[in-house]
């Protein structure tokens, strides 16, 4: 058992109390390693220590000074990335594949974010007056609260923490209790990096730790990837103190294959929106809408292409997809499965036939990868998140049905579109209630795209320039350059 600590103001401590939770390996369902119960006053250390080097240090280091450890903590991640991708994997049971891919993919967003950190330019502001100089500055934030979900610890915190540090904010982090390990992991290579004591902070726990620090009135902005329940619970306590949000919250998207698409990719596609990660991606393309003529040839070509999806171990480089992370997230997908035949829909393959059987040798919390035929967008399965490997698949009759069943839901995180039409990719892209849209690709990324939410999925943006925007508010100076009085008793415009 691997015993960590948390990290406040440059230091690695357990908690005050001394409590400690364990950390689940899901492939084996035995605890691997325990991390530390962050209690009320460890909390405050951790915004204390951040306060204090926000006004000591941070806020005075310029954006070339700020550059430079953002560029050296992307190359210590990428000189790092198997061994923390191995503690992801044996902590979220993702495949080692993808935890390795992510490790680089976080190096490119800090490297990205590196460049940025001395380019936060402001606006010089043209007036009607010309003896009023006006002009923006972009200043941070001050001590930002970042709480990550357990899905992808580290590149969840990179589309955070990259722009939050560039910006010149400090950083209270608590990553998820069910998977906490690599981003302790990772404050090894804050450290290394030589960020000055208390820019970092890191304190574990639940979500009443995660209470604890939005609830202080002592943070100046929050943002969460997480679920709608937090959110909301996190928002009442953020307009008590009026404090601003980032919110990254979950999704029910729509995948949509017209009949003119090239066949073979879109399937290919809609395994990659819903097996890769065993389903539990934010972005996942739970709802797959498949235009008529073309219906049963999909379901069949998806058939065929599940039954060869081979499960096992998250370590093994050949397994494609591992087991679901956590008991909760077993027990509660497994309840959806149970449901669907009641909802009138069909299991084409995967189901309760592979639930309970030995899917591999282990008694790892193993979903089989579920296909869902005849489903109607107003089944349950079609309405919430299961955040599972379970895809439902929807028929439809052109352009406008399409859209319309997009649109019905409460989310709107994602979308893709598969189509040989160029007008018609644009045109639906137009017209979808989503913040990202996909045209003949899915679950792609980029440092540089914006990433984020509309309607229940949350608000503001992660990634790209448009990130930094989260993380620094706006001031105006304006200055009047002339020597004559005023009329104290009017607003001076002209
Ligand atoms: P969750 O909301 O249960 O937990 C997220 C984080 O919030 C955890 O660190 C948790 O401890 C903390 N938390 C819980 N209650 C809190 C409270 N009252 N105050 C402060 N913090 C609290 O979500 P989860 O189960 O970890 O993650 C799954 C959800 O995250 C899904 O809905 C998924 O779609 C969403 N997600 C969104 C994105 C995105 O980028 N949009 C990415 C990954 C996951």
């Amino acid at each position: 058992m691997r015993e960590l600590q948390m990290l406040i103001d440059g230091q690695w401590v357990a908690s005050s109390t001394g409590k400690k939770m364990e950390t689940i390996n899901p492939f084996t369902r035995r605890p691997w390693a325990t991390v530390p119960y962050a209690s009320v006053e460890d909390v405050d250390s951790a915004i204390t220590a951040a306060r204090r080097a926000f006004e000591d240090t941070w806020r005075n280091t310029p954006g070339v000074e700020r550059a430079k450890l953002l560029f050296k903590l992307a190359e210590l991640l990428d000189e790092n990335a198997e061994c923390l991708a191995h503690i992801e994997s044996l902590d979220n049971g993702k495949i080692i594949r993808e935890t390795k891919s992510q490790m680089h993919f976080s190096a490119r967003m800090y490297r990205f974010y590196a460049g940025a950190a001395d380019k936060l330019f402001g606006e010089s502001i043209p007036m009607d007056n010309p003896n009023l100089l006006d002009y923006t500055i972009r200043e941070p934030f001050g001590v930002v609260a970042l709480i990550t979900a357990w899905n992808s610890p580290i590149q969840l915190l990179a589309n955070k923490l990259g722009p939050a540090l560039a910006a010149g904010n400090c950083v209270v982090i608590k990553p998820s209790e069910h998977a906490s390990a690599s981003t302790l992991e990772f404050g090894k290579l804050i450290l290394e990096a030589g960020f000055p004591a208390g820019v970092v902070n890191m304190i574990t726990g639940d979500g009443t730790v995660g209470a604890h620090l939005t609830c202080s009135g002592r943070i100046d902005k929050i943002s969460l990837t997480g679920g709608g329940h937090t959110a909301r619970h996190i928002g009442r306590n953020a307009i008590e103190h009026f404090v601003p949000l980032t919110l990254e919250l979950g999704g029910k998207s729509p995948n949509i294959i017209f009949a003119d698409a090239d066949l073979n990719r879109a399937v290919v596609g809609a395994m990659a929106g819903i097996f890769a990660s065993s389903g539990q991606t934010c972005i996942a393309g739970s709802r797959l809408l498949v235009e008529r003529p073309v219906y049963h040839q999909v379901c069949e070509a998806l058939v065929e292409r599940v039954g060869a999806i081979k499960l096992g171990n998250p370590l093994d480089p050949k397994t494609d997809m591992g087991p679901v992370s956590n008991e909760q997230q077993y027990q509660r997908i497994l309840e959806f499965i149970e449901r669907v035949e009641l909802q009138g829909a069909r299991i084409l393959v995967g189901g309760k036939e592979g639930v309970g059987i030995d899917l591999v040798p282990t008694d790892g919390y193993f979903v089989p990868p579920t296909v869902v035929a005849d489903v109607s967008n107003t089944m349950p399965i079609a309405r919430e998140e299961i955040f599972g490997p379970i895809l439902s698949v929807i028929p439809f009759d052109g352009e406008e049905e399409a859209v319309e069943i997009a649109n019905d839901s409460d989310y709107g995180l994602a979308s893709g579109v598969w189509t040989t039409s160029l007008s018609r990719a644009h045109r639906v892209a137009r017209q979808l209630q989503a913040g990202t849209v996909w045209v003949n690709t899915y679950r792609t990324s980029g440092a540089q795209a914006p990433f984020g939410g509309t309607k229940q999925s949350g608000y503001g943006r992660e990634r790209g320039i448009h990130a930094l925007q989260e993380y620094t508010r706006v001031k105006n100076v304006m200055i009047d350059l002339s020597d004559e009085a005023r009329d104290p008793f009017s607003i001076r415009v002209l």
